[in-house]
């Protein structure tokens, strides 16, 4: 059945890569198709019609998101990709319960994917089912409207319907299909999966796509080589960039394998991830996670670690001399530490309310932006990592809860020192307040330096900005665990909708938001653990 609306597919994966990068597919019927989500905004953002978004919210919707009928323009694929699963590779994984339907250019002009997950099964779903279930599908929901709020590059959710069949996992859960929104299911592992079979060909099609979707302006380098080194800079630098934001948030990806690692440098796969609660560098909530390789503090490891295997692929098209072509691709691997440590104290100086301190940005092209990166120009930098690095050092210490904490701070910055005693949400965190009182006054001091006031002046403007940088709400694992179970075991949304609405305001203090604040209690966090959900 073909839908009488649709988007306006474009679909030049299947057009220019053609065959050998995926297989067609259909996705599998659902019995008895729900829609239990639809992000209208994004649905706007994607092109569509105040009255075709009227009638998504109908029966054309359930047929639509479920996968029983196929909008016109679309050409399902099943997208081949390769992967490192906790340092092992697989050089087969695939779109194994997913398709990607087709892309369409947005109201912004970018290029966007529109895939289904948990459409049924496909050549490459090995001894999957192909299926996902309720609870997991709404949780990517609830994850990446809350990234995307925070202003972390992320994939985003546009629909979750309900298929009305049973899934057989730990327990029989109620079926889904997410309908993903993305700047590109490219990977990292795609590019491995064409590298390990020695198609190098193919791994220069690839490349040259992706240069053209996510770094056009590449183009214009001519030498081949160059344009392949430049483009795994680029890579490499969003991801750097990206991290940071999610070290910045608290956030733990959970499963940072090869295949969920993103050419765009948008966040993927919202499997067991989980935000942090009180700060602890080693936190680790994934079940399979058993050596914390994907623990917080190691996420920019890994990255590079995950960037380095991009490398491998990218060898032969960047220097006939396999020696030279190391020694270019390790330069950017090399370089890599810098920018996430620039990008890290970018965010952390936001944060501390430090402004105008940033060494201003390069305007020349991206080797001239590498040239600064490598000179030192930021006089104040080892001062101000040893600022955010001690009071990271404190929260760790008196296990103190890192959204709050670094929330709270703007409540010291807001009123004058007498007044902020009383009136500080900060200081009640720790359980001996004394503790605090040297680092605030070495924060003061470096704030008075940024704005010349005296270091005990109030400062509302830096306050503000502060909570414009620490979001008041984060997806609480409780709240999310609480908000899936109602879900998925009674039919009751209510609460998943309440939840996405707080998220989708971070950083107001809505008043309503309240109960969404609270870290859990300690022995729940303790034992919050995360599954895969597959
Ligand atoms: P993930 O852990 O979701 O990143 O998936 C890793 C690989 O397993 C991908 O190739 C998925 O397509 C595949 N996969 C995960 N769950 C299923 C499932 N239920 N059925 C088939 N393939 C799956
Ligand atoms: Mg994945």
């Amino acid at each position: 059945m073909l839908l009488p609306i649709s988007f306006s597919f474009d679909n030049t994966y299947v057009r220019q890569l053609g065959d050998g990068f995926g297989v067609r597919w259909a996705p599998a019927p659902a019995p008895a198709p729900s829609l239990l989500f639809l992000n209208r905004s994004l649905a706007a953002e994607l092109g569509l019609e105040s009255t075709v978004l009227r009638a998504l919210e109908g029966q054309v919707g359930c047929d639509l998101f479920s996968g029983n009928a196929l909008p016109a323009g679309a050409e399902p694929l099943a997208q081949a990709y390769a992967g490192h699963q906790f340092g092992g590779f697989s050089p087969q994984l695939g779109d194994g319960r997913a398709l990607l339907l087709g892309e369409v250019i947005d109201r912004h002009g970018q290029r966007r994917d529109i895939a289904f997950k948990g459409s049924g099964r496909t050549p490459f779903s090995r001894g999957g089912d192909g299926k996902a279930a309720v609870g997991p599908m709404l949780r990517e929901v609830l994850i990446s409207e809350s990234l995307h709020a925070l202003g972390i590059p992320t994939t985003r959710a546009l629909a979750v319907a309900g298929t009305g069949e049973r899934v057989v996992r730990e327990q029989v859960l109620p079926g889904a299909v997410l309908t993903r929104v993305a700047a590109s299911h490219l990977r990292v592992g795609t590019f491995q999966y064409f590298a390990a079979r020695r198609e190098t060909e193919r791994v220069r099609q690839l490349a040259d796509y992706a240069i053209a979707r996510h770094d056009p302006n590449l183009r214009d380098i001519d030498s081949a080589p160059e344009r392949t080194l430049a483009f795994f800079r680029a890579v490499a630098r969003r991801q750097a960039a990206l991290l940071a934001q999610w070290m910045n948030a608290g956030f733990i990806h959970g499963v940072m394998n090869t295949d969920n690692m993103t050419i765009s440098g948008e966040s993927i796969d919202f499997g067991p991830c989980a935000f942090m609660e009180a700060y602890h560098p080693e936190a680790v909530f994934s079940s399979i996670d058993h050596g914390g390789r994907y623990a917080y503090a190691n996420q920019p490891h890994i990255a590079r670690w995950n960037l380095a295997r991009l490398a491998e692929t990218l060898l032969p098209l960047i220097d006939e001399t396999p020696q030279r072509a190391v020694e270019r691709a390790t330069e950017v691997l090399d370089a890599f530490p810098g920018w996430f440590e620039a990008a890290l104290r970018r965010g952390q100086r936001a944060k501390l309310g430090l402004v105008g301190v940033e060494p201003s940005a390069s305007t020349a092209g991206a080797r001239g932006a590498d040239l600064l990166d490598a000179v030192d120009v930021d006089p104040q930098a080892e001062a101000d990592d040893a600022l955010a690095g001690d009071w990271l050092d404190l929260l760790h210490q008196h296990r103190v809860d890192f959204t709050q904490a670094w929330r709270f701070l703007a409540d010291e910055a807001a009123s004058s020192d007498a007044d902020a005693v009383r009136a500080s949400r900060l200081r009640p965190l720790f359980a001996e307040p004394d503790a605090l009182e040297p680092w605030l006054a070495r924060w003061r001091q470096r704030l008075a330096q940024c704005d010349s006031q005296a270091p005990a002046a109030a400062r509302p403007e830096t306050a503000a900005a502060l909570r414009r940088a620490s979001p008041w709400i984060i997806p609480r694992n409780h709240r999310v665990e609480e908000a899936l179970a109602a879900a998925s075991d009674a039919g009751n949304l209510a609460p998943f909708e309440r939840l996405l609405q707080a998220l989708q305001r971070p950083f107001d203090e809505h008043p309503d938001d309240a109960p969404f604040t609270k870290p859990a209690p300690a022995e729940v966090t303790a034992c919050y653990r995360t599954f895969c959900g597959t």
